[in-house]
């Protein structure tokens, strides 16, 4: 199955069946067959399914790796109350039974292998009363905390490790607070904490106004604030740590497609995914580099794929055991799917694209232009099947002359950490980190070299033991004067692509993504403020539903070695 050192690891470490003793009880190809049969038997259920057609096509997208799930279904497919979705949001009421039934039902969908999301704007703020005890609320970040201790303690499955998606609106009182929050070591490590934005906040901080701080318990105003003060604290806790990030609240409620049953307040843990309280979303990435074909991208195969794995996706959600009725409701009732992409960088190398290149952000749009038609189309035929998503009369699409959807969305760009490692391609839309990475292995230090470039510099004759040693040294190909310069802009890494590409290439996808991209946006060590807040400023100009930027060797830690291209 030309499965790579890589990918056998990560699967035998967490995705192969095992017995109670912790033995290895299943090949990759079972694996395989094993998802491609539990989705697949859905099918029984459908007046017209066929499942055996179905599983076969499901096996032959798997096994190749042209398509994934996201890693729940992948671990879960096939087991008793199998837990098949990666991305949850729950509502944090300001109440502190609301706030405790929450991360009961959290602590639920941890053990189950997801990741969930929380707004924490609707608790009241620090030093505002509590009426039952006469006492004063400690606010939002200090129930954050207990959250956090809360994820320490309950390991996911085994398998991985707690995500959660911290959230606060910028016209909170305690919005300063929960800013600066991470630039304390070891605060909140299991959150991923984002500020939500309005549009009225970007006009304030566009002509240095100020705007008001509310409390959500009573819509008491409790202060002003100058738009441009809490932007450079945000800049500044993003320039040392990576958080918060920013998400664009009003410009994602725009893209609600069911309004009527609620408004977005908080994305999954890795922010490419806004969903309303309850909700849940299957994923799943389709593998780019494999449908390079001749020097370009292969539309035919590609579309085929798409409409297996809509179906797969579709599927998934019937064949789903939920954490909790509610989320059963929701889901269900909206049956969101988010179809993206992976292998991005490795498809743009095939076909001689630098991902900086105008043809590459030109080739995006139209990728993904085609992805979300297709996805549409395919989820229209479902619905002619099997029927619309249940809430559709309620849903914006009931007013628009086309033909009904079987889900309320169809495609998001996920972040495909695992994903990528098990296709053996490059991350999600990213471009690649480095050239080089050092891995331990069974306490080994290997190196391991980019394997698109080692072929490449293979077949024009310029690999040598001194290149491969000066890669390892750098990270990348900068300054190695023995390579041309076409081959140096072709294996541009992620520090040497301008902040303004990064943001480029995001918004090309989000533009014909349902859902959100998933994207980071990497800043060498030497990176300003003034960088930062040039990146959050111009995602929101160019549609951006939010931002994430890191600064290489910033305190979360960094990432990988032999990187540092400064
Ligand atoms: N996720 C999680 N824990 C993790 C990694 C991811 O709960 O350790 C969830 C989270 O909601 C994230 C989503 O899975 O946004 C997709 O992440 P990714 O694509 O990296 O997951 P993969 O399917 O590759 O494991």
């Amino acid at each position: 199955m030309e499965l790579s050192a890589n990918a056998l690891a990560v699967l035998h470490a967490r995705y192969l069946l095992k017995d109670e003793r912790g033995r290895v009880i299943e090949s990759p190809r079972e694996m395989f067959g094993r998802i491609a049969r539990t989705i697949a038997a859905v099918e029984k259920r459908y007046p017209n399914g066929n499942a055996p057609c179905w599983e076969e096509r499901f096996f032959q997208l798997l096994s190749t790796r042209r398509f994934l799930p996201n890693s729940p279904t992948i671990m879960n497919a096939g087991k008793p109350a199998g837990q098949l979705a990666a991305c949850f949001v729950l509502p944090v009421d300001d109440s502190l039974t609301g706030i405790f039934e929450t991360l009961k039902n959290a602590a639920l969908i941890l053990q189950s292998g997801g990741g969930t999301g929380f707004s924490f704007s609707r608790l009241r703020p620090r030093r505002d009363i509590v009426r039952s005890t006469g006492g004063i609320a400690s606010g939002p970040v200090s129930f954050m905390k207990i959250y956090n201790s809360a994820t320490d303690v309950i390991k996911q499955g085994g398998a991985r490790r707690g995500a959660n998606m911290g959230i606060l609106r910028v016209d909170h009182p305690d919005i300063v607070e929960f800013i600066r929050i991470k630039r304390t070591a070891a605060e909140l490590a299991n959150f991923n904490i984002s500020v939500a934005v309005t549009d009225r906040f970007m006009a304030e901080l566009a002509a240095d106004g100020t705007y008001e701080l509310v409390n959500p318990r009573s819509g008491a105003v409790t202060g002003t604030a100058r738009a441009r003060e809490v932007f450079d604290e945000i800049v500044t806790s993003a320039w040392e740590t990576g958080d918060p990030g920013v998400i664009f609240i009003d410009r994602i409620n725009r893209a609600n497609p069911t309004p009527q049953l609620g408004s977005f307040e908080s994305t999954n843990p890795c922010g490419e995914q806004p969903l309303l309280p309850y909700e849940a979303c299957v994923l799943g990435s389709l593998n780019l580099a494999r449908y390079a074909r001749d020097g370009a991208l292969d539309y035919p195969a590609l579309g085929d794929a798409v409409r297996t794995a809509v179906r797969f996706l579709d599927n998934t959600i019937d064949a789903n055991s939920y954490p909790l009725p509610a989320i059963e409701a929701m889901h269900k009732g909206n049956r969101k799917i988010g179809l993206g992409v992976m292998g991005w960088a490795d498809l743009l190398v095939l076909l001689g694209l630098p991902y900086n290149h105008p043809a590459a952000f030109a080739l995006a749009r139209t990728a993904m232009k085609f992805i979300r038609d297709t996805a549409r189309q395919a989820s229209a035929a479902l619905a002619a099947e099997r029927g619309p998503f249940p809430n559709f009369a309620r849903s914006i699409y009931a007013a628009q002359e086309l033909p009904p959807l079987r889900n309320a969305t169809v495609t998001t760009i996920a972040p495909t950490g695992t994903l990528a490692l098990i296709a053996d391609c490059s991350s999600g839309i990213e471009p690649y980190f480095a050239l080089a990475y050092k891995r331990l292995v069974l306490d080994r230090e290997l190196t391991e070299v980019n394997r698109l470039f080692l072929r490449f510099a293979e077949e024009r004759g310029f690999a040598s033991p001194e290149l491969l040693r000066a890669i390892e040294r750098r990270g990348s190909l900068r300054g190695v004067r023995s390579i041309p310069t076409g081959v140096r802009r072709l294996f541009r890494t992620a520090l040497e692509i301008p902040l303004e590409d990064h943001i480029e290439m995001q918004a090309a996808f989000q533009e014909y993504t349902d859902n959100a991209v998933s994207k980071t946006i990497n800043l060498p060590h030497r990176a300003t403020r003034e960088d930062v807040a040039r990146a959050y400023r111009l995602a929101y100009a160019r549609g951006c539903k939010g931002v994430t930027v890191f600064r290489y060797g910033a305190k979360k830690g960094t990432l990988v070695k032999f990187a540092d291209v400064d």
